[in-house]
């Protein structure tokens, strides 16, 4: 099984939705997906229409704070191969519950049991900030999945992320690889989101995937159904650019980069390259 963290400190970029479609996204692709709310917020849980009294006898808190192991707290969600792990509002008590716990950072990786093996993918969807929680997901990953928003102050706060994850890496998790950056709520009609597409391209390179999300009131609806959007309404232009970043992500996960030439097309070309070879864009 491979376990990919969906991390960024920034509230409201898309982390929950693009766990959810990704995941979505991949089951339909025949692929056996874990996905595990690691937000006290719960809107994991509640985007997939977990039933509230379930949540509180399963829940990644009892597995964090060692009562259980993970695998005890897996229920079934209306999709087929789509798994989840919920949690509540109770999870935020763990964070105070593990201060003074020896080696509280790898609490999630210890409730890892050999019994989760049969799922190719986990997708673990953090809290905004870069807390106990968001350290025990990375010490528990093979990978992290920064989304971003296409906004001005985008990467502002990057840094502090990468940082965030080198330490883990040093310290706690030397196989931690970073997966790649996704850019979400991006509008095609809009220079502004194609210069930050283009400013965060020329920082990051081909870290940054080849695909983005637009923003499409779609997806934000079909949370509220309880359903992924890539089930909702696969053939809406956010269903088919969550499918598109999960057949990244598969080749992401083996290594493999996608070729530029397929990514979508109201993207602005690549910017220019070192040695000018290429046409500056903008
Ligand atoms: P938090 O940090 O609070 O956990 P988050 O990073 O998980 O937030 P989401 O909850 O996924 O962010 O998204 C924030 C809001 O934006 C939600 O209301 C969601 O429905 C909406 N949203 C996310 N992605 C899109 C999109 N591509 N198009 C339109 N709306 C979107
Ligand atoms: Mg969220």
């Amino acid at each position: 099984m491979k376990v990919c963290s969906v991390i960024n400190q920034k509230g409201g970029v898309g982390k929950t939705t693009t766990t959810i479609n990704l995941g979505g996204a991949l089951a339909l692709m025949g692929k056996k997906v874990l996905l595990i709310d690691l937000d006290p917020q719960g809107n994991l849980s509640s985007g997939l229409d977990i039933d509230p009294s379930l949540i509180e006898s399963k829940n990644v808190y009892h597995a964090l704070v060692g009562q259980n192991k993970l695998v005890e707290n897996v229920c079934e969600t209306s999709v087929k191969n789509l798994y989840v792990i919920p949690s509540d509002n109770n999870l935020a008590g763990a964070e105070v519950e593990l201060v003074d716990v020896k080696a509280r950072e790898f609490k999630l990786k210890e409730s890892f049991t050999e019994h989760l093996d049969n799922f190719d993918f986990a997708l673990i969807d953090c809290p905004p900030s870069l807390g106990l929680l968001t350290i025990n997901a990375l010490s528990a990953s093979d990978s992290y999945l920064i989304p971003m928003q296409s906004e001005f102050f985008a990467m502002q706060g990057l840094a502090n992320i990468l940082q965030t994850a080198k330490l883990v890496k040093r310290g706690l998790n030397p196989k931690l690889e970073e997966d790649g950056i996704l850019l979400t709520m991006f509008d095609s009609r809009s220079n502004l989101s194609k210069q930050v597409y283009h400013e965060i391209k020329q920082f990051v390179g081909d870290r940054l995937y080849h695909n983005v999300i637009p923003r499409r009131v779609r997806l934000a609806e079909s949370t509220s159904h309880g359903i992924p959007g890539v089930i909702y309404d696969p053939n809406c232009m956010g269903a088919r650019s969550y499918i598109e970043v999960a057949k990244e992500f598969i080749l992401r996960s083996q290594g493999l980069r996608m070729q530029p030439s397929q990514k979508q097309a109201f993207l602005p070309p690549d910017p220019v390259d070192r040695l000018g070879k290429k046409e500056p864009t903008i």
